[in-house]
């Protein structure tokens, strides 16, 4: 296991199911575009789901100029997270219920980007990361849009991981009662997609559609 970026990314309850290795986090990243944004607004604490993606050692996150959540996060202190689920575990007692999961948590302070022809380009990775091929036969972005845009980033280099992965860990003289126990794995599934009723005739998902996943 490496060693924790810093002393508040350091895992402590479990520290055994703590990792810190730019694989294990940038894994869990790729693998789930949902995040949420912690900040602190006027002395409120508020927590708000959006979708994030990185890019080497960054993250990012975009949405309306307009938008509360963004402004506030500039230059702030931000604690962003992200979540799989991947199996409800039954225990024998109430007590050792769980779940297996896969978490990161990440703190630092957001930056801004600014400049237009930056944005465009982490936009253009956030859409090719998601839908390889798509960025190119795209309706260009205009300058309008850029403007209506607000981005922010922010270093991974203060990011802890955390993995619960196993069967129940019940009281052992439980382990002798007529209980069923086990996992109920979880699985985040993509459906077929389903066309816009505005689609011009004769156009078929591309491959980028019909091979996307997610989980
Ligand atoms: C789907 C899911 C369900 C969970 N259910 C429960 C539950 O029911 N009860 C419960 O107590 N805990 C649950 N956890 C674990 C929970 O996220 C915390 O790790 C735990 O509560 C310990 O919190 P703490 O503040 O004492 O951690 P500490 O170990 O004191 O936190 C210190 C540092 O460790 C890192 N860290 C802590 N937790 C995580 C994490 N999950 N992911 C990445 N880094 C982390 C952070 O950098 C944090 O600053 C769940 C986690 C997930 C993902």
């Amino acid at each position: 296991m490496t060693e924790a970026p810093s002393e508040r990314t350091r895992v402590k309850r479990r520290h055994d199911r703590g990792k810190y290795d730019a694989e294990t986090v940038h894994g869990i990243l790729d693998a789930m575009p949902i995040c949420s944004v912690g900040y602190v607004f006027k002395g409120t604490p508020y927590v708000t789901p959006t979708l994030q993606w990185r890019e080497d050692d960054h993250i990012y996150w975009h949405g309306s100029s307009a938008s509360r959540m963004l402004e506030t996060c500039v230059d702030a202190d931000v604690c962003v997270t992200v979540t799989m689920i991947d199996a409800m575990v039954m225990a024998r007692s109430a007590f050792n219920h769980s779940c297996n999961y896969r978490s990161v948590m990440v703190m630092g302070k957001a930056y801004i980007i600014k400049d237009p022809a930056e944005k465009e380009q982490h936009l253009k990775a956030f859409t090719e990361k998601l839908f390889p091929g798509r960025w190119d036969i795209l309706r260009p972005v205009t300058a309008k849009e850029l403007k209506a845009t607000m981005m922010l980033g922010l270093s991974l280099d203060e990011a802890s991981a955390k993995i619960r992965n196993g069967p129940p860990g019940d009281d052992e003289e439980d382990y002798a009662l007529p209980i069923w126990a086990g996992l109920i794995p979880i699985r985040t599934e993509t459906l077929a997609s389903t066309p816009d009723a505005r689609n011009l005739p004769g156009l078929s998902p591309p491959a980028h559609v019909t091979s996307f996943k997610m989980g």
